[in-house]
């Protein structure tokens, strides 16, 4: 019987890639394994060729200066990225890689960084930085918890849900009670710390797209969650 094998890649590790984002590959990569799967880690940096195949697509978050450092490659590989999404490729998109999978980012500068279109959204650089530990529902994943740290606030436009719903925290602009989008199997979020370690649930549903996607089942392990468990409830429990 051949593997079953699942493709990971991660978008611009070497310039969007901080406060932890690195941990979500590392979930993603682990728990595929827990569930049977083979993995492949693919990193993809400005100028490399784009893959044949991928399964599933990690971005993380950056400087305004990494947003622009890797936004003309972006632009060139926006037809492949949005074919992928529209088919149903499972993706996770933090912060910096959030704002650009919408219409455009607006800077402090009033410099226009533009995004993707994937996600119907934009965002604008305000005028505080909103940073802290941030908890959400959603009705499949429950509670998310995280950490924010962006000056840019981001509006959803009228075809795109939000992610969660802020418990605390600020979230997409800190004036709704928005946090992240999701469209199609394309989850973005102002999360890091990493994310997934503490939202397996998240991990995997990303992992079961991929799955179903490719193989047409998902069959879960059932796995020992008793430490993500623990950290979740330190971190709900934190201050802001
Ligand atoms: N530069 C963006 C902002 O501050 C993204 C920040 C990040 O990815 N942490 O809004």
């Amino acid at each position: 019987m051949t593997e079953k094998q699942l493709v990971i890649m991660q978008l611009y590790p070497r310039d969007m890639n901080i406060y932890g984002d690195w941990g979500n590959v590392l979930t993603i990569k682990k728990r595929a394994e827990w569930h049977g799967y083979a993995t492949k880690v693919i990193d993809y940096d400005p100028g490399d060729a784009f893959p044949q195949h991928v399964d599933i697509i990690i971005g993380g978050g950056g400087q305004d200066s990494g947003q622009i450092k890797i936004q003309d490659d972006l632009q060139a590989i926006a037809p492949k990225l949005k074919e992928l999404a529209d088919a149903g490729t499972p993706m996770l998109m933090i912060c910096g890689l959030y704002q650009l999978f919408g219409r455009f980012f607006k800077t402090a500068t009033g410099d226009i960084i533009p995004g993707i279109g994937i996600m119907d959204h934009e965002t604008h650089a305000g005028p505080a930085r909103l940073i802290g530990n941030i908890v959400t529902t959603n009705p499949i994943f429950g509670e998310i918890v995280g950490y924010e740290n962006h000056s840019g606030q981001t509006f959803l436009g009228d075809t795109i849900e939000p992610l969660g719903r802020v418990q605390k925290g600020a979230g997409n602009n800190g004036q709704d009670d928005s946090e992240g989008a999701i469209y199609k199997n394309v989850i973005g979020t102002y999360m890091h710390g990493s994310l997934l370690p503490k939202n397996p649930a998240i991990a995997d549903f990303l992992i079961e797209q991929a799955a179903v996607k490719k193989y047409g089942d998902f069959t879960p392990t059932v796995i020992d969650d008793r430490f993500a468990i623990e950290a979740r409830k330190i971190a709900i429990n934190r201050p802001r």
